[in-house]
């Protein structure tokens, strides 16, 4: 560990857990065994704040995944954990949320310190957000069923359907919510009673690590959950053309996607990718002015824009549209721009160099496009991977900026003269991965609902996700769902079932 980053954790005081965790030796869980690398190489592990040097992990290589994969079969195929009744499995995903609840301050701090996100919001999002789901999904492992039918053709039949967990399942998360987007992804396949093999974006693969051993302290069996670090373009790419994967779940970029798509495709195994997007805010001329500019600020900038369902283009009906900016301006100045240990932080650093350099590049070409900053526009000089949150006007539909995935703390905004008009642009997007509208006007707001073309549209309110509501988006957004009854559909394969009967 750099002599920087000690300072650092020094400075804001981080658990001796935590410590503990970082400053020892890191290994990939597969089978139950902790292990490096085949080759024993590894990677250097970057602080976003400091920019200094945490640890390392080992980078695996396609003998490890072929290891992980054949632990995940044996098993899928006929070991202890297919054997077990599904109210056992519910109580051992009660234990591990347990586990994380009571490990939840060193998890946030692990998460922070990896991907630069501010601790609090780790804690009550990241953190929280992984406990619930867990306990939501512990739930439904003892309430999956088939359905019994009563067939029309001549003759006498029993026919009834069987839900059956589809197999091994492959996830690969990307770094912005690297623990909560690897539960929404486990919790639901071991509930239904898949086993998995998990590759954490190589910049953010700590939290996963750590919560390996939780699964290890839970008493899940060794092999349901084996977890491999390493590079997207070497494990990544052979986890979706692997033979020993059923199915495979992607969260990412939508360029990687399509690559993991086809590839999944073209093996004939199921895939869910949840991609890219750059959601539309359509703020209507009746809407609450401090409170949505409030909202939408929130909603662009939480974990410096980060997020793939930010609100990044905000349409605004063009009688509000300056005082809006002004609400906007002025809330979004007080939002604490500082290293993710700080617990006021707001705006943390992004999660790497090259990150910063995308997004002040794409300021930079909004400038050209002729896009003027009515706030921010800066990044702060080192150590640690700081842009301000930066609003721009002057935006029209044919930008760059505006139809772009940007992932930084970047907000376009447009004034708009008639709903009809604000929707066409919404809609004027490769992507389709949320909405969000702010009115109170709720008859015509309901009447716009079914135009948006978004997998999920928050009204009065920016990216609302609990584990009792699917998530996913609509167009290059991705397909299938996570989270909700919806994702279950996804994990499992129907038989149907024929008896003929005397
Ligand atoms: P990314 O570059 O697409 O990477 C995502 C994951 O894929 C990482 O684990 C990465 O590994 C791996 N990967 C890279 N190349 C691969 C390949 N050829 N085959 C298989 N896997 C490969 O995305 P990112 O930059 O990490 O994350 C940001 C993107 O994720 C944004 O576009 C964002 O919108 C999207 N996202 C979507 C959702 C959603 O639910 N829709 C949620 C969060 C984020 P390495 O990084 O280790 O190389
Ligand atoms: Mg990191």
């Amino acid at each position: 560990m750099d002599a920087l980053v000690q300072q650092y954790l020094d400075q804001f005081g981080v658990s001796d857990a935590t410590r503990h965790f970082l400053t020892k030796p890191k290994k990939m869980f597969i089978g139950g065994d902790w292990l490096d690398g085949s080759d024993n190489s590894t990677a250097n592990v970057i602080e976003p704040s400091t920019g200094g040097v945490l640890t390392q992990i080992p980078i695996g290589s396609i003998k490890d995944l072929d290891l992980a994969v054949a632990a995940a079969r044996s098993q899928f195929d006929g070991g202890e954990w297919r054997r077990l009744k599904p109210l056992e499995r519910e109580r051992l995903l009660h234990r591990l949320a347990d586990l994380i609840e009571a490990n939840a301050t060193e998890l946030a701090e692990i998460e922070s310190v990896d991907m630069g996100k501010s601790v609090s919001q780790a804690r009550d999002v990241d953190i929280q957000g992984t406990i619930d789901t867990f306990r939501y999904f512990a739930g439904w492992a003892s309430k999956l069923h088939g359905r019994t039918v009563e067939p029309s053709l001549p003759g006498n039949y029993l026919a009834y359907t069987r839900k059956e967990p589809i197999g091994v399942v492959g996830v690969i998360v990307p770094w912005n919510f690297p623990l909560q987007t690897m539960a929404w992804k486990l919790a639901a396949a071991l509930a239904v009673g898949c086993t998995v093999v998990v590759k954490p974006a190589e910049l953010t693969s700590l939290s996963t690590l750590r919560f390996a051993e939780l699964v290890q302290e839970a008493g899940i069996p060794d092999g349901v959950v084996n977890i491999i670090t390493g590079y997207g373009s070497v494990i990544g790419a052979a986890m979706s053309n692997h033979p020993g994967i059923d199915k495979l779940t992607f969260t990412g970029s939508t360029p990687v996607g399509r690559t993991v798509g086809q590839n999944a495709v073209n093996k004939v195994k199921r895939v869910t990718l949840e991609l890219g997007g750059k959601s539309p805010v359509l703020v209507l001329k009746d809407a609450d002015i401090p409170a949505a500019a409030r909202a939408v600020a929130n909603g662009v900038f939480f974990n410096s824009g980060q997020v793939c369902d930010a609100g990044t283009r905000a349409y605004v009906h063009r009688s509000i549209y300056d005082q809006f900016l002004q609400e906007l301006v002025a809330y979004t100045e007080s939002l604490k721009v500082a290293p993710g240990l700080d617990p006021d932080c707001f705006i943390s650093p992004l999660v790497s160099a090259k990150q910063k350099d995308n997004v002040s590049s794409y300021i930079a070409i909004g400038l050209q496009e002729g896009a003027k900053l009515a706030y921010g526009g800066r990044t702060l000089d080192g150590p640690g991977y700081f842009v301000e949150p930066t609003i721009f006007s002057h935006c029209h539909n044919d930008m760059r900026i505006v139809q772009e995935e940007i992932f930084g703390p970047v907000l376009v905004t447009i004034p708009f003269d008639t709903t009809e008009e604000a929707v066409r642009l919404a809609n004027d997007s490769s992507f389709g991965l949320a909405a969000a509208i702010y009115s109170n006007d709720l008859g015509l707001v309901h009447t716009l609902i079914p135009q948006l073309h978004a997998g999920s549209v928050y009204v009065n309110a920016h990216s609302t996700i609990d584990p009792s509501m699917p998530f996913g988006g609509f167009k290059e957004s991705g397909f299938g769902k996570d989270l909700g009854p919806e994702q279950l559909d996804y994990l499992m394969e129907t038989k149907a079932v024929w008896i003929t009967l005397p």
